[in-house]
C-alpha cells in the first residue's frame, strides 16, 4: 500500500496525435542531413567533364583524405556502402583464396556472404550478437593458417552497437600476409581509426552515416599493400575498378558519370567536419553514446552490447515483456522520431538510436524524454525526468571538465 503511494502510477496515455510532429531521424544511416550540404545539392546542373566539376572532385578527395587522416589514396564510388565492400573483394582477391571473417552481427554476416559469393573460402570467427571478436582470436586464426589472404571485420557493428578493437587486431594482422579490410561505414567519425599508423589496408565508409549527407556514395582508403594485390587478383571487375578510378582521379575525374549532387553535398559536409575537427566529431559521438548509456541505466534498461559498446549507435533492450517494435512505432506515431528496430532475430528485442554525424545534446534530451513517455504509456514504470537528468549530468560533467582544464597563470 505504502509502495503504491510512493510510486506514482502513470496515467493512461491515449494514442494522441499532437498537432505538429517534426520528423527526427535518429537512425544509424541514414542520419540527419547537414543543411548547408543539402543546399549545395541545388548546384547540380554541372557537367562532370568540366573544370567546375574537377575542382569539386579534387576538393572532395583531398577532404576525405584529411578527415580519414591518411596518406593512402581514397577512392569514391557511386554506390551505397556495400558497393565499396564488394569492390574491396573484387579488386584484391581471387576465387579460392582463404580469408578470415570476424562476425558478431548482421554486417559481419554480410562479409561472410560477400566473400563466399566471390568464391573466397572464409574461415569464420563468430561471436554471439552483442559480443565482439577479440584480437587474440584473430591472432590464433592467423597462426593456425598461414594461407589466410585477408581479414575482414566491422569497426562498428551497427546491428548490435558493439565495436571491435581495430588497433589490437591491426597489431596481429599487420605483419601477416593478409590484407586487413575494415567495414568502417559507421566506424569513421565515431571511433579513432589511425589508418596509416595501424596499417589498415582498406577502410570503407559510406555517405549516409557520419558524413551527414544522403545515401549513394561509398569510399575506401587503399594501402600500398592493397594496390599491389590488384596486379595479381583475378576476380572479374569492371564498374568498380579501383585502379581505373585512381587513374581518373589524378585528373579530377571519375571513371563513370559521378553522382554530382552528392559530391557537392559531400564537399560541403567535409568543410564542416574539417572545421569542427575529425577528433571532435568522434568525441561528440562518444559523449552522446555515453549519455545514452547513462539514460538507459537510469531508466532500468539493459544495453544489448554492454561489454563492448561502440559510439555510432546504442542498442537498448526493450523492458521485459515489451516488444521493441512497439517502442519504434510509438516514437514515430507520437513524435515523428525515427529510430531503428533490431535486425533479423534481434527484431522486437532491441531498439537502436544513433549518435553518428549531425547529432547534438538537444536531440538526445528529446529522444530520452520521448522514451520516458513511451515506456510509461506502455506500462513500464518511469519517473519522468530520470533519463533526461542522466543525459544532463553527462553534459554537465563534460562541460565542467572543460572549464577545469589547466589555466596558465
Ligand atoms: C550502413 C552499413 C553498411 C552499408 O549498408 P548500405 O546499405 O550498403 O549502405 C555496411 N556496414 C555497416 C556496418 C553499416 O552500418
Amino acid at each position: 500500500m505504502l509502495f503504491a503511494i510512493l510510486v506514482k502510477t502513470p496515467p493512461v496515455y491515449l494514442h494522441f496525435h499532437m498537432y505538429i510532429k517534426k520528423q527526427r531521424l535518429l537512425t544509424p544511416g541514414p542520419t540527419p542531413l547537414l543543411p548547408q550540404a543539402l543546399h549545395a545539392m541545388m548546384g547540380s546542373d554541372m557537367h562532370h567533364r568540366t573544370e567546375d566539376f574537377r575542382k569539386v572532385y579534387k576538393s572532395v578527395l583531398a577532404g576525405l583524405k584529411e578527415v580519414m587522416q591518411t596518406q593512402n589514396d581514397v577512392i569514391v564510388l557511386v554506390a551505397s556502402g556495400s558497393g565499396a565492400l564488394e569492390a574491396s573483394i573484387q579488386n584484391c582477391f581471387s576465387p579460392g583464396e582463404e580469408v578470415l571473417v570476424c562476425t558478431a552481427g548482421k554486417f559481419g554476416e554480410r562479409w561472410v556472404a560477400l566473400t563466399k559469393s566471390f568464391g573466397l573460402k572464409p574461415t569464420v570467427i563468430e561471436e554471439p550478437y552483442g559480443g565482439a571478436v577479440s584480437p587474440a582470436q584473430v591472432e590464433a586464426a592467423l597462426q593456425a593458417n598461414p594461407n589466410l589472404r585477408g581479414v575482414f571485420v566491422q569497426a562498428s557493428e551497427t546491428s548490435t552497437g558493439a565495436a571491435h578493437d581495430i588497433e589490437g587486431m591491426s597489431k596481429v594482422v599487420r605483419n601477416s600476409g593478409a590484407l586487413f579490410v575494415i567495414d568502417a561505414i559507421t566506424g569513421i567519425g565515431t571511433m579513432p581509426l589511425k589508418i596509416d599508423e595501424w596499417g589498415l589496408d582498406i577502410v570503407v565508409g559510406g555517405s549516409q552515416k557520419a558524413f551527414m549527407i544522403p545515401p549513394g556514395l561509398a569510399f575506401l582508403s587503399v594501402s600500398e599493400k592493397a594496390w599491389a594485390r590488384m596486379d595479381t587478383a583475378t576476380t572479374p571487375r569492371f564498374y568498380f575498378d579501383l585502379k581505373r578510378e585512381r587513374k581518373n582521379a589524378i585528373n579530377g575525374e571519375s571513371a563513370w558519370t559521378p553522382a554530382v549532387s552528392l559530391l557537392l553535398a559531400l564537399d560541403e559536409a567535409l568543410k564542416y567536419i574539417r572545421n569542427l575537427g575529425m577528433d571532435n566529431l568522434i568525441k561528440n559521438a562518444q559523449l552522446l553514446a555515453k549519455a545514452t548509456r547513462a539514460a538507459a541505466k537510469a531508466l532500468g534498461l539493459e544495453l544489448f552490447s554492454g561489454n563492448n559498446p561502440g559510439s555510432s549507435v546504442t542498442a537498448i533492450c526493450a523492458p521485459e515483456g515489451m516488444d521493441s517494435s512497439i517502442i519504434v512505432k510509438e516514437f514515430r506515431n507520437r513524435f515523428g522520431s525515427i529510430i531503428a528496430n533490431g535486425q533479423g532475430t534481434m527484431k522486437g528485442q532491441i531498439f537502436r538510436v544513433a549518435h553518428l554525424g549531425y547529432f547534438d545534446f538537444p536531440d538526445l534530451f528529446a529522444m530520452v524524454a520521448e522514451l520516458e513517455i513511451i515506456l510509461a504509456a506502455n506500462g513500464h514504470p518511469v519517473e519522468f525526468g530520470r533519463g533526461v537528468a542522466a543525459v544532463q549530468n553527462v553534459y554537465a560533467e563534460a562541460a565542467l571538465t572543460k572549464v577545469k582544464e589547466p589555466v596558465a597563470v
